[in-house]
This record gives C-alpha cells, structure tokens and sequence, in this order.
C-alpha cells in the first residue's frame, strides 16, 4: 500500500491524537479504553469527512473542476465539511439536503451544520424524504455543468473508492502510531454509515497485513445490509489500491442493536453515552452518529464482548455540531422548563 500515488490536497491535522480513556475505563470497570480523536481534523468543527475529502478535492482539482456538489440529510457532518474544503480551495459548493428527520423541533433545520453550512457560504435546496439522493445530487450537477460550471460530483458520506482512501490511509496512521507507543489494538470500534471509513479502515488493515478487528455499529441501515455495503467498498478500495488477496465478507462485521427507531432519531443509550463521555473525559460525541457508536461500546462492554485486559480503542468520527440540533435532549434549562 502506497498512497502518495494518489492525488491529496491537505484539508487537516494529522495524525490525530490518540489518547488513553482512564476516567472512562475506570467507570466502566474494563476493558481498556482508548479514543482516535478524529474529530480533531481542523477543518471547520472537524470529523472523518476530512480524511476522504483530501482524496476527494485532490481529484476534483485533477479533474479541472471549479464546484463540489454533494448531498446528505439536513444535519449532515459530510456537508458542512465539503463546503469547508470548497473553501479552502477556492471552490464553489452546492449541497442537496434530505429532510430525513422531521421531528426534532422547528431549529432542526437551521442550526448545527445548517449554520455551519450558511457561514461556509454552501448553496443548500432541501429535498423531501426518501428520493435516490445520489441521483437527485448527479442530476443536479448536470444543471450546474449547463450553466457553465465545471462540478465535482461526491456522493452521499464521501464513501467510494477514492474516498475509502482517507480511512485506508488512517488505519497506517493508526497503526504506526500504536506501534511507537507500544499499544497493542485488540480492536477498533466506530460509527459506521455510508460505509467510508469502515471500508478504508478494513483494506487498509488488510493491506498491510495487520488483521486488527473493527467493530461497526450502525447508525441506519439493518446489519446484514451494512456488512454488504461496507464489504463491496471495501474491495472496490482494494481494486483502486491494487491490494492483494480476497477480502472476505466474514471480515466485516457490524452491529445494528443501537440504531433505535431510525437515522436521527434518538435512543436513551445515546443520551448516556453523551453524558457519561462528556463527564468523564470532557469529549463532546454527536447525537447521530458518534453517541449511537459509544452506546453501541458501553452496550457491547455491558453484553460481556470485549476482555477486561484488552485495548479497545473507539474511533470519533465527529459530528458535535450536531448536538445544537438536539437540544432538548441535553438542555437542563430546557428540561427545568417542561
Ligand atoms: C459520516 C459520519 C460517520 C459515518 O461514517 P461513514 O463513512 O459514512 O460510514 C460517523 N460519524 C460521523 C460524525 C459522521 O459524520
């Protein structure tokens, strides 16, 4: 595996630190806890859509284009984080967002990301519900491209293969990074969704020989479908990367107990899990993805998974800006008031 072959614009910081959890390892009672702060990427409030669009704008730029075009539901991390880059490099961006949550509140769709997206200068058109967003996001580069633009159109998460690249070349940082301070992983736990970064974390791993096992919890779609996405990017990664050796399906595995009602919508154990990090170890976690990737740790550490003496780490994938969204769940002001 090497990366350097393909095009990368710097969009962050890296590498990201990675930290011991004493406080929560402690409240926890075991295994040891330990956090990939990939929510500290710099760009705008930061998150895992960094890594894959320093791969993403390097082959926008390559392709001569002027304007990123994207899509994601209204609070999505991966737009607010595309018209950051758009930013930094000069370009336009446009953004299509899904109203897939419709029932947090009437600031929902203004604020979070929303905000982000408006200070980002990010041309945002809503769209209802349910529509093939991806589709809806090309066709709308093609009106762009008749005006005379020139737009680069990223899927929904970043997650294709030039994507996966971002999270193929995390699991080397990761891995390095261990190896000098002598940390050995015994797993790898984190948010999983447009399959992206599971993807690229799982060829990475394979790439380079070190099979260390990652634990996906999802955030949407039921675990059979998951394992399937996150399997198929996984090889087309591969294929891009020109890695060797079959990547099996059984190599994949996610879970889809701490999804709750659905994308967006809130669960109890994501409410504690954002508790209890913020009070133990002063790490903010996201109400739609990182909190349902915590729940999913604390449920899994509850459900006996892990060894006490094993080195869990739990990757934060960002997405903060989301709690603004989400207020009532953690306003005590709000909560005195009901
Ligand atoms: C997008 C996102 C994820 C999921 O990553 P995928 O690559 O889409 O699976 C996890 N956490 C946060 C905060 C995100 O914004």
């Amino acid at each position: 595996m090497h990366l350097a072959r393909f095009g990368r614009v710097s969009l962050g910081h890296f590498p990201t630190p990675l930290e011991k959890m004493d406080n929560l390892t402690k409240a926890l009672g075991g295994p040891q806890l330990w956090i990939k702060r990939d929510d500290c990427t710099g760009l705008a409030t930061g998150g895992n859509k960094t890594r894959k669009l320093e791969y993403l704008v390097a082959d926008a730029i390559d392709k001569g284009a002027d304007t990123l075009v994207t899509q994601g539901a209204t609070q999505s991390n991966h737009v607010s984080q595309t018209a950051a880059a758009a930013r930094k490099v000069g370009m336009k961006c446009f953004a299509l967002l899904e109203h897939r949550v419709t029932n947090q509140g009437d600031q929902y769709a203004q604020t979070g990301n929303v905000l982000f997206d408006d200070l980002l200068k990010c041309e945002y058109e809503f769209r209802p519900e349910g529509l093939d967003m991806n589709a809806e996001g090309q066709a709308h580069a093609d009106q762009l491209k008749e005006k005379g633009l020139k737009p680069y159109f990223i899927p929904g998460g970043g997650s294709n293969p030039i994507g996966a690249l971002g999270y193929a070349n995390a699991a080397s940082e990761l891995v390095y990074q261990a190896d000098q301070m002598g940390l050995r992983i015994d797993k790898l736990v984190h948010a999983t969704g447009s399959a992206g970064t599971q993807a690229g974390l799982i060829e990475g791993f394979h790439a380079m020989s070190t099979p260390i096992p990652i634990v996906g919890i999802s955030v949407r779609a039921p675990k059979e479908k998951q394992i399937d996405n996150v399997h198929k990017l996984a090889c087309a990664a591969a294929d891009l990367i020109g890695a060797r050796g079959d990547l099996a399906q059984g190599q994949v595995e996610a879970f889809d107990e701490y999804v709750g009602p659905g994308y967006g919508q809130p669960t109890d154990e994501m409410v504690d899990a954002i508790s209890i990090l913020a009070a133990e170890e002063g790490i903010f976690l996201d109400p739609v993805y990182s909190g349902k990737g915590m729940a999913g740790l604390i449920g899994l550490i509850q459900k006996g998974y892990f060894n006490e003496d094993e080195n869990v780490v739990f990757l934060h994938t960002g997405g903060s800006a989301g709690l603004f969204a989400y207020e009532h769940l953690f306003s005590r002001q709000q909560q005195a008031a009901e």
